[in-house]
């Protein structure tokens, strides 16, 4: 493990254009649970049980009250040493991508400013009658569902959900990021939910090195450059310079 580091060390101090993919794996250790697994569940619902258009349709309650008291666990998290350590690669490259499936709005709060939230914001809310979009930092909201101050309709979080498709220009603009990098990094996600679960893949098909670090093995590992098993927030810090800034 030792060696991977090292050489993982030197991949990222030579590369000049990076990108690097985030799930949720990167915010566990700021208290944030990840869905696969018991910590994930919410009173014995699976979040692909209420993370889906359908669910919402059929009871915009109860899909509320689970957003209402995700948003009451993120709230209290704060970014960790791996969301600290990216927002500082950042600054030491000529550029640099951050995507991620994360919708807790941790990489933004840590300083990191080229971000693409692939699956939406927690702490925004759409109307599902005129698409007004509003940022909501209620916790928990007092009414629920809430209400459009434009038209009154009811909001929802603005997430994608299980079912529903991410927009073809922001799955181009990942594309093109690990397309122009030298080093694409994938980080505490599962490989599971696409079309994220690809590209890994799609960097390998261009030529790029790449290197995951995940507490598991995923689908990818074994096909990568390297994979890392451990803890984001502990290795992340060794393999960028001053990384270590949290304060
Ligand atoms: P996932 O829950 O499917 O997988 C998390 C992965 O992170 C696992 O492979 C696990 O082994 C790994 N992991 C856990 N702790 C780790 C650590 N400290 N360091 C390194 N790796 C660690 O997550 P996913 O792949 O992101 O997919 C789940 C979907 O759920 C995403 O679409 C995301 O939008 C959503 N989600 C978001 C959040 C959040 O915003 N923080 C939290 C839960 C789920
Ligand atoms: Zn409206």
């Amino acid at each position: 493990m030792e060696n991977d580091i090292n050489k993982a060390y030197e991949l990222i101090n030579e590369a000049s254009i990076i990108t690097v993919l985030t799930g949720a794996g990167i915010s566990s250790e700021s208290g944030v649970p990840i869905f696969r697994g018991s910590e994930g569940l919410w009173n014995n619902y699976r979040p692909e049980e209420l993370a889906t258009p359908k669910a919402f349709f059929e009871n915009p309650g109860i899909v509320w009250e689970w957003y209402d008291w995700r948003r009451s666990v993120m709230k209290k998290a704060e970014p960790n040493h791996g969301h600290y350590a990216l927002s500082e690669l950042e600054r030491q490259k000529d550029k640099f991508t951050l995507i991620t499936q994360n919708v807790d709005g941790l990489h933004q709060l840590a300083g990191s400013d080229n971000i693409i939230e692939m699956h939406g914001n927690l702490w925004e809310i759409r109307c599902t009658k005129c698409n007004n979009l509003e940022k909501n930092y209620q916790v928990p909201i007092p009414e629920l569902p809430p209400k459009c101050s434009k038209c009154s309709e009811i909001m929802r979080p603005n997430i994608v959900w299980f079912g529903e498709i991410i927009p073809m220009q922001k799955i181009d603009r990942c594309i093109f990021a690990i397309e122009e990098s030298d080093l694409f990094m994938i980080i505490g996600t599962s490989g599971l939910v696409e079309p994220a679960a690809s590209f890994g893949f799609v960097a390998k098909e261009h030529n790029k090195t790449v290197i995951e670090i995940n507490l598991d093995e995923t689908p990818g590992t074994g096909l990568y450059d390297l994979s890392i098993k451990a803890k984001s927030g502990e290795v992340l810090p060794l393999l960028v310079d001053s990384g270590n800034t949290l304060n």
